[in-house]
């Protein structure tokens, strides 16, 4: 019997137990003889892409309804360490205790997390990482109009105008204004602070005049080549001095890759993930392969993954596949995915659709948010119940996402 393991119960990690397993039955191998075991903290596949939007408790998906079917054991459990020397995993139960999971090849697939600043008062930031951060960030904007009626109690003030940053300060124009009584909507106050001197640093000159334009035409005010220096209860202080009254203050700036990624022998990017060989190998830990935004996984030359789902479910599929052929001698497949592009929610304004690694405009207004409402309710989603819906989007030769924008 041989053990493939996977930590982490998200995209990435769902489509590699999925992908193992369907490697395995295509090859008519036995469960008796190849175990494929997800471990994971929670019950669900959280939805992240979707936690700016409102009701973020309703995006995820129960892992039991697309691992049971296809005969994936699931172990509820937090991991500890990894020793890539004795092929074991550690890790603490639900009920507290410790566990040891033996592995004949493991799939890292833990994930990513924002990183919080060390700031004066940044216990009081909301974020919108985690399912429990989003609601928390949720249930706080929908009791707003039961806080005292001090100025800034309608003011968000949103840090990072990155991908995160523009689509929760984009959505939020009209969250709080939902959130104030009739009277008082006039008083809904988005403010994005952004450390670069210009709005979505990271996603180049092709599409920021349009973001520009949107985040403008929304009223959103804008403190760029500014930090954040404190947070009180009531108030944010910018470097410059500038103080906001605003009860809501959001933290979108900067991602790192899982911090089990510290526990494999390898080389780490800026980001802390893994560095891996066309097939998602790590480098310098030959029985464990890395996929989603554990993965430094070249995307095409030149341009690594980003982390996104769009790269998190066919890195699994491909990890799935690969781990599976390395235990079976069968040939691996090096990590192919569709052409680049992204689908940026820019709220009531539409959203904005491009292609390429230049980030050339597609689509926008309407037609985009068509789009992105596709890729959110539907693409993203796995199939669930059906064994053979599952096994059969899990074979990583199949696109994703489904349908290539015009690039
Ligand atoms: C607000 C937001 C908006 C986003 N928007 C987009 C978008 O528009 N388009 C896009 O493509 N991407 C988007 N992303 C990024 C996308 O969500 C991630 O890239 C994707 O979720 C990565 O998948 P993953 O499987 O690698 O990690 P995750 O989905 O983070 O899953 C990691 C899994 O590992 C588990 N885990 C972590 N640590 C442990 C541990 N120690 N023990 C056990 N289990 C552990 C977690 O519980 C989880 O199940 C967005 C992310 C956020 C937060």
């Amino acid at each position: 019997m041989k053990n493939i393991l996977v930590i982490g119960g998200g995209f990435a990690g769902v489509w590699s137990a999925a992908g193992a397993v369907r490697t395995a039955r295509e090859h008519g191998i036995p469960e008796s003889e190849l175990r494929v075991t997800v471990v994971s903290a929670g019950d669900d596949l959280v939805i992240r892409p979707r936690l700016y939007e409102a009701d973020p408790e309703g995006m995820r998906v129960a892992l039991d309804r697309v691992l049971g079917p296809i005969g994936v054991r699931r172990v509820a459990a937090t991991v500890t360490g990894i020793d890539t020397e004795a092929r074991q995993v550690t890790a603490i139960g639900r009920d507290s205790r410790p566990l040891s999971l033996e592995y004949d090849r493991l799939v890292l697939a833990a994930g990513s997390q924002v990183v919080r600043p060390g700031l004066p008062g940044a216990e009081r930031l909301f974020d919108i990482d985690t399912m429990t951060a989003a609601a928390e960030l949720d249930h706080h904007i929908r009791r707003l109009a039961q806080r005292p009626a001090t100025e800034g109690r309608f003011t968000a003030v949103v840090i990072g105008a990155g991908f995160t940053g523009l689509e929760i300060a984009t959505e939020l124009t009209a969250r709080i204004a939902e959130s104030a009584p009739a009277d008082r909507s006039g008083e809904a106050r988005v403010v994005l602070v952004e450390r670069a001197d210009a709005l979505g640093p990271e996603l180049g000159e092709g599409p920021r005049p349009h973001i520009a334009g949107v985040v403008e035409g929304l009223g959103i005010e804008q403190r760029l080549g500014r930090t954040v220096e404190r947070i009180t209860e009531d108030a944010v202080t910018l470097s410059d001095g500038e103080v906001i009254p605003a009860a809501t203050v959001i933290w979108t700036a900067g991602m790192s890759a899982s911090p089990l990624t510290a526990a494999i022998p390898g080389t780490r990017d800026r980001i802390g993930r893994l560095e891996v060989d066309p097939y998602l190998r790590v480098v310098g830990a030959p029985e464990v392969y890395a996929a989603g935004d554990t993965a430094a996984a070249e995307a095409e030359p030149g341009h690594l993954v980003m982390q996104s789902c769009q790269h998190a479910v066919p890195l699994g599929k491909f990890a799935g596949y690969n781990v599976a052929a390395d235990l079976l001698g069968l040939e691996q497949a090096p990590f192919t995915p569709n052409p680049y592009v992204t689908c940026l929610d820019l709220g009531p304004a539409g959203a904005v659709v491009t292609a390429g690694w230049e980030r050339q405009v597609q689509m926008t207004g309407e037609d985009g948010k068509q789009l992105k409402q596709q890729i959110n309710t539907d693409w993203i989603y796995p199939p669930v119940d059906d064994a053979e819906t599952i096994l059969k989007v899990a074979d990583h030769r199949t696109p994703w996402p489904p349908e290539a924008v015009n690039a």
